[in-house]
């Protein structure tokens, strides 16, 4: 595989990072992960424009333009001939001896890789997945797209160690969202998910869903919801650049609905496809 790094587009196996990058150490770090359809971009725009909030809110400096971010991850595409998967990229703060202020005079890192996904036919899609409560531990800023990944990857874990597929986050007694997705429930054909705040994501999926949900005329409520309120729901399903729409069928060892992906997860499933293949990038 080829991967981009500072500059550079070289096998994987010679790329390098310093250990003193300030991602390797503080995990002081931003990333977007966005999907490929036919060789081209899904909702890119919208990922890089979240990209560029994200630093800015960690006063980091943007490595490259939007264009010039895209024109690269388009290159990056061509080189490894990826038809359908994921292309990461990464923004660190730079490498600078350890000390937790900024460094001064510093050049932030930018690498990128392709990760080849079968993303438009998946046994997950068909079948739904099935997920476990886990306690929100993460910080007071998730909607950060930061490195900082811990409570996802001990989130995923307990998923996989119950069988499971994966794991909705609870905090205060009500559902923030999935350990790397947004989470909606489906309630008497009302689509119900949590309103945007410092407490999730900005999903890039979620905001294209939602709107691509009313545009059909069906109802979204933005709104925090429970963990029983979940269980209870006629539906339920997840969004985000890596699954698209993916429906729930069993939360915390109960089944939603008739156990089976129901109807609004998998209309909205086929609707987003649609508009994402009519707007690769
Ligand atoms: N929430 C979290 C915590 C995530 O990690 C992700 C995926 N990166 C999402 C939501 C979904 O966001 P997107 O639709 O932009 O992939």
């Amino acid at each position: 595989r080829t991967v981009y790094v500072n500059g550079d587009f070289l096998p994987e196996e010679d790329a390098k990072i310093s250990i003193f990058d300030r991602g390797f150490v503080f995990a002081d770090g931003v990333y977007e992960v966005s999907s490929v359809l036919e060789g081209k971009l899904v909702d890119n725009t919208a990922h890089l424009l979240r990209l560029e909030r994200s630093l800015n809110e960690l006063k980091m400096e943007a490595p490259a333009s939007g264009a010039e971010i895209t024109a690269i991850m388009q290159k990056l595409i061509a080189l490894n001939g990826l038809q359908e998967g994921l292309v990461y990229l990464q923004v660190t703060r730079g490498a600078a001896d350890r000390d937790f202020g900024f460094p001064k005079d510093v050049n932030p890192s930018l690498v990128m890789f392709t990760q080849a996904k079968s993303l438009l036919n998946s046994p997950a899609a068909e079948k739904g997945i099935k997920v476990i409560f886990v306690d929100d531990i993460r910080w007071g800023r998730r909607d950060i797209k930061t490195i900082q990944l811990l409570a996802p990857v001990l989130a995923k874990q307990a998923a996989s160690e119950a069988e499971k597929d994966d794991a909705w986050l609870v905090m205060d007694g009500l559902v923030t969202e999935g350990s790397s997705n947004n989470a909606y429930i489906v309630k008497d054909d009302q689509i119900i998910t949590r309103k945007l705040s410092n407490d999730i994501l900005h999903g890039i999926t979620r905001k294209a869903v939602l709107s691509l949900a009313e545009e059909v005329g069906l109802k979204v409520i933005e709104r925090s919801f429970t963990p029983q309120e979940a269980q209870e729901a006629d539906e339920a399903f997840i969004t985000s650049a890596s699954t698209f729409v993916f429906p729930v069928v069993e939360i915390e060892h109960t089944s939603i609905g008739k156990g089976s992906p129901g109807p609004i997860s998998k209309r909205l499933r086929e609707i987003y496809i649609k508009q994402a293949l009519e707007t690769l990038e």
